[in-house]
């Protein structure tokens, strides 16, 4: 853990030549190369006040995103599996001590069920959830619910990719977990300020800030070498805690050889009987977290940026303007939510509250409204693209020649299986205007799945 400098990031936060306007502006010019920037250069523009200089940043982080991903929003959707947790976490309606929450394990024919859901919604990417349980969450019990998931076929549909979000693991087990074929491996050092950390876990495995900030490395040794990381904003001042992801972001390229696949910016939302989430400790605002999430763009351009359904549709708007690349849709927080919700309109086995609660066909429609392509694509994965293999493609800038194609045929994919749910000519009509101002290689290489697709055949991609 001595690679997060707590002594470091705060003599950066507390700088007074880090206010510089002049500076600030230099620093956005530069990072419009998509080279990034270091942290102290990070720490300059979290310091940021002046409107116009705020709208520069901004404006680079929309153009950084639009160039290395295009106009593409990636969709998933998470999965959880139980909601039982030996755990203690103040802000999570999970912990052991809530004894309000109904505890809930699904079956594996209920995860079935949860994932044919998913299915028929249109996805083809989930993120597989659970609390941390020695008996209820153990690994046979992920690794059957994963085969059973890329087991199902709905006319052709399928779930394609199932990432992951659970305990660190040692890396025997990270071994174990990588041979169920998952795709990214998450974990979320929830606050990365030791000594907030150790108040917010008072109890259980979670207690250990080491384990689970080295996780990330044992994961690789396993051989999963996509891995995300997050922080969960509010719980210390948002400052410390971008610089400190950039930190442990910059760690992991120097001593794994590849920097996280993604980053989350999971916000605290109220939970029940969780006292830290309902009273957040150091909420932070929209425009700060905007601003945040901007810097993240000009400071790791190639990693992918999650944006969750815990916020809300306008603010979710906005964000996507400034880097976000992948969102989740028409999610539940909770084990057998998809399926049950409606019968269980209290949610008594949630984990925090919801801001977007769209369908996602809502979200594709509004998406596409803002000028944005929704993509389910897994290729990458799939072709084994992932790791050092992923970031080559990307910092070379040939990743776009693969993913548009890629995303713009499952979108018709998407549109021509979910009719009744998503259809619309307006959508149809856009996309194939979007095609045809392709490079001409990419263009004829769309238009070639786009026609399979139409002659019937599924999952095509390269
Ligand atoms: N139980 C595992 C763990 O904690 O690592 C798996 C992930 S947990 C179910 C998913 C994530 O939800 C946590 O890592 C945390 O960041 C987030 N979370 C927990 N409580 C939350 C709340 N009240 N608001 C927003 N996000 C929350
Ligand atoms: Fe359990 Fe994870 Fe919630 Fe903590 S965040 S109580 S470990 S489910």
């Amino acid at each position: 853990m001595e690679f997060i400098n707590e002594k470091y990031i705060n003599s950066l936060i507390d700088d007074e030549s880090l206010k510089d306007s002049d500076l600030q502006f230099s620093i956005i010019e530069k990072a419009r190369l998509k080279m990034g920037i270091t942290l102290r250069e990070s720490a300059a523009l979290l310091n940021i006040t002046d409107s116009k200089v705020l709208e520069k940043l901004f404006d680079a982080a929309k153009s950084i995103k639009e160039n290395i991903y295009g106009n593409r929003l990636v969709m998933f959707a998470p999965l959880y599996l139980t909601n039982a947790c030996v755990n203690n976490c103040l802000y999570c309606a999970f912990r052991k001590d809530n004894k309000d929450l109904v505890r809930r394990t699904l079956s594996v024919d209920e995860v079935e069920s949860e994932a044919r859901q998913l299915i028929m919604d249109g996805h083809k990417r989930l993120l597989l959830v659970c609390g941390e349980h020695p008996k209820k969450s153990n690994l046979d019990y992920v690794g059957k619910a994963i085969e059973r998931i890329y087991s199902i076929d709905y006319n052709g549909n399928n779930i394609r990719r199932v990432n992951v979000n659970i305990a660190p693991l040692s890396t025997e087990d990270f071994k174990r977990l990588h041979s169920f074929e998952i795709g990214t491996y998450q974990i979320f050092q929830e606050t990365y300020h030791y000594e907030t950390y150790s108040k917010m876990h008072p109890s259980g495995p979670k207690k250990d800030y080491a384990f689970r900030l080295h996780a990330p490395e044992r994961a690789f040794e396993a051989g999963i070498d996509d891995l995300g990381i997050g922080a969960l904003f509010g719980l210390t001042d948002y400052r410390f805690e971008l610089l400190a992801m950039l930190m442990h972001a910059e760690y992991l390229e120097k001593t794994i050889g590849v920097g996280p696949h993604t980053i989350s910016i999971p916000r605290l939302e109220p939970a029940t009987n969780a006292p830290a989430a309902n009273t957040p400790p150091l909420a932070v605002d929209d425009l700060s977290f905007k601003k945040m999430i901007a810097i993240l763009r000009l400071a790791v351009p190639y990693t992918g940026i999650i944006l969750s359904t815990r916020e809300k549709p306008e603010l979710r708007r906005d964000l996507f303007n400034v880097g976000v690349s992948q969102i989740s849709a028409g999610s539940k927080a909770s084990p057998g939510g998809y399926k049950s919700e409606s019968d269980n309109p209290t949610n008594e086995f949630g984990q925090f509250q919801l801001g977007d609660h769209r369908s996602l066909d809502e979200v594709v429609k509004d998406v596409c409204e803002q000028g944005y392509m929704p993509s389910f694509c897994t290729a990458c994965y799939r072709s084994g693209r992932t790791g050092d293999r992923f970031m080559e493609l990307a910092k070379t800038g040939k990743i776009g020649a693969i993913c548009t194609p890629n995303a713009f045929a499952t979108f018709k994919e998407y549109l021509l299986d979910f009719s009744s749910n998503g259809y619309s000519e307006k959508s149809e009509t856009e996309l194939m205007k979007q095609v045809e101002k392709l490079p001409e290689k990419e263009k004829k290489a769309t238009i070639r799945m786009i026609e399979k697709l139409e002659k019937g055949e599924r999952d095509v991609f390269f």
